[in-house]
């Protein structure tokens, strides 16, 4: 029996434009076919939930079948894969519209894209980011059957083309056709039969289609019943209150791959000019790719509940470390990723996650400061990138920053507690950069500022030296680093001020710098007393401009420096070695000489580097220590001889 006797099969040519697509889907060298079953199992469920808005004017519509579904039917036996749903159908008029021309408008662009470029190449892999549609079919299949049944209607129609330049429209057997909705079968070429594989299904589906709205079953051979793959939850669309905590975390596992606690979960609607749903997760732990330079987001994009891309860049990079979804109801379906990238949509998706991720990281570190510091701990290098990467959100960042310092002892200070806690005259954030903690907090820089109460940043992450450089200021307090330039330490008062650590260095310490300044020559900028230690003799300290001494050596070890710029060697003028080593006379010229390139030395290794010569280091130890002991022997009271 056939529906509506007075309409003809009919034979018609596909649009130019569709012609143009279908040869390129058919040539297409781009491997990865996997997406012609998300596309229309997209097609599928747009198509379930446009029943779903129609029937809220018509509930008749949904007969007795209200529950959406998509089946997908393997018969490896005919190497034929059925794509079924019970959504909206298509009318003859609208199945020839629908399945004869291209209607998205960013095809046509797509089109032209794919013309401007070589065949294979680039165009291929344009085929996979663009989101072929229904025409996509055609790369896994030679020909194609559309039954559908539009929702209310009585008769059914058949499309079918084999994709090479015409498609037929007729009535179809009611009996063949589903009874509500749409039966796409492909008839699969010989090198896709693996799509007639339950498990290889299964797992496109999973990782493709697995938030689609609507429930998806397998049925795995004919006569088999459905089984569910899918059961259509997106768990995103459901109010807050009624996830529950296990819920997020399954969904933040399957999203992130990871298998942690999230320590941040993000959910949120934004409406109003955009529309669009946020589910966002901060891990708790650190993975192990997150320095990768390759290393992208990875918060997918969907648009109406359907997967576009994981790569649109919703977060910045230094905030890398954040997994989930967006979920926009205003993007077209069929944007590209290169029109992705210009969307003020996008761009204001953007703006928003991003704001947010760093709101609520500011409230956790207000309401649990322990579990921020393990945040903290784990992604703060990172979060630290965007200071100098995104300069609109730098005082934002530097109020999320968290640091050991002098004054910390194991805790984490922040910007605003350092502020906070300034010495009477101090007026800049003092801070010592380099590898490790342990090692900067037994530097003799620190000396001067221990003396006063000051505290200093102890900055241990590479990429610190970068960003204290670019950002000048914090509250109006500029950066500066403990190993560059005057310490500028004398109007900030000691905390135990002794008579003699106020005092100028007299005549025979100056003469004594001098001495050291003609030994040393060439390898010092310059020798000079210093403010900045109390206990140890010497340190090496980078001139006032350019890099301090840490971002210097990061420089010239990464090649960035032609010359690394001559440090300055700094004295302390009451320190007994030197004092002792200024009162010696002109007879002792060679010791001292010997003295002033250890103390060059010296403070090199202080520094965490080898002594300038090491062989010379190692004959010049032995000679002073050599002196010492004989002076030790001349000391002795003289033995007696027999
Ligand atoms: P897009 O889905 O981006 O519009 P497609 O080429 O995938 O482009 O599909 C073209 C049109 O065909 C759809 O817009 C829809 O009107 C119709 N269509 C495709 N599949 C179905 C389906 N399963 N049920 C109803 N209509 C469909």
């Amino acid at each position: 029996m056939t529906a509506a006797a007075d309409s003809k099969p009919e034979s018609r040519p596909f649009e130019a434009d569709v012609a143009k697509l279908l040869h390129l889907m058919v040539h297409s060298v781009y491997s990865d076919k996997d997406v012609f079953l998300r596309e229309l199992i997209s097609n599928a469920a747009d198509a379930c939930e446009r029943l779903r808005y129609e029937a809220i004017a018509n509930p008749a519509l949904l007969g007795d079948d209200p529950k959406p579904r998509i089946t997908i039917a393997i018969d490896a036996d005919n190497r034929r894969l059925v794509v079924e749903d019970n959504g909206i159908g298509m009318s003859r008029d609208e199945m020839t519209e629908a399945l004869g021309t291209i209607a998205r408008s960013g095809t046509r662009a797509f089109m032209e894209r794919i013309e401007a470029v070589k065949e294979g190449g680039e165009g291929a892999t344009l085929i996979g980011q663009f989101g072929v549609g229904f025409y996509s079919s055609f790369m896994v299949a030679d020909r194609v059957d559309v039954l559908s049944r539009r929702a209310g209607a009585e008769e059914a129609w058949l499309w079918t083309s084999d994709g090479k330049g015409t498609f037929s429209v007729a009535p179809a057997e009611l009996t063949d056709a589903p009874a509500r909705g749409t039966r796409i079968v492909l008839h699969l070429m010989e090198d896709a039969k693996d799509y007639t594989e339950r498990l290889r299904l299964e797992g496109i589906i999973r990782s493709q289609s697995g938030h689609v709205p609507v429930p998806i079953a397998i049925i795995e051979k004919p006569g088999a019943a459905p089984a569910e793959v899918s059961d259509g939850a997106a768990l995103w669309t459901r109010p807050r209150s009624e996830i529950k905590p296990e819920e997020y975390a399954d969904f933040y596992r399957g999203v992130a791959g990871q298998f942690d606690e999230p320590a941040l979960t993000i959910h949120y609607r934004a409406e109003g000019r955009q529309e669009f749903t946020v589910l966002a997760f901060v891990p708790s732990t650190r993975p192990f790719d997150l320095f990768d330079p390759d290393r992208k987001g990875r918060i997918k994009l969907y648009v109406k509940r359907v997967f576009i891309t994981d790569e649109a860049e919703i977060v910045p990079r230094y905030l890398r470390f954040v997994r989930g979804l967006v979920d926009s109801a205003d993007l077209p379906l069929n944007v590209s990723r290169e029109m992705i990238q210009q969307s003020p949509i996008l761009a204001a998706i953007k703006k928003s996650v991003t704001s947010r991720v760093l709101g609520d990281l500011e409230k956790l570190a207000e309401s649990d400061a322990g579990k921020y510091a393990k945040f903290w701990d784990a992604f703060g290098g990172v979060l630290k990138e965007g200071i100098y990467e995104d300069f609109e959100r730098r005082d934002a960042l530097l109020g999320l920053t968290r640091f050991k310092t002098t004054a910390s002892d194991d805790k984490l200070r922040s910007l605003k507690d350092y502020v906070g806690s300034l010495k009477q005259n101090q007026t800049a954030i003092y801070y010592l950069a380099g590898g490790d903690i342990a090692r900067l907090a037994a530097s003799p820089h620190l000396e001067g500022f221990r003396a006063r109460g000051v505290e200093v940043l102890l900055l241990g992450d590479p990429v610190d030296s970068f960003w204290v450089t670019s950002a000048p200021s914090f509250e109006g307090k500029p950066f500066k680093s403990v190993t560059q330039g005057a310490a500028d330490l004398a109007l900030i008062p000691l905390v135990d001020a002794k008579p003699e650590q106020a005092a100028d260095a007299d005549a025979a310490v100056t003469n004594f710098i001098a001495f050291v300044k003609t030994t040393l020559g060439d390898a010092v900028e310059n020798v000079r007393v210093s403010d900045r230690l109390t206990d140890s003799a010497v340190c090496l300290v980078a001139s006032d401009s350019g890099p301090d001494r840490q971002l210097t050596k990061l420089l010239s070890s990464a090649g960035r420096l032609q010359s690394a710029a001559k440090p300055i060697l700094e004295i302390n003028p009451r320190h007994d070695f030197i004092v002792a080593l200024a009162a010696l006379g002109e007879d002792e010229t060679p010791f001292k000489q010997d003295a002033a390139h250890l103390l060059f030395d010296e403070a090199r290794i202080l520094d965490g580097e080898l002594p300038a010569d090491p062989r010379g280091f190692s004959q010049r130890l032995a000679r002073v220590a050599g002196r010492g002991l004989r002076k030790g022997e001349a000391a002795k009271p003289a033995e007696t001889t027999p």
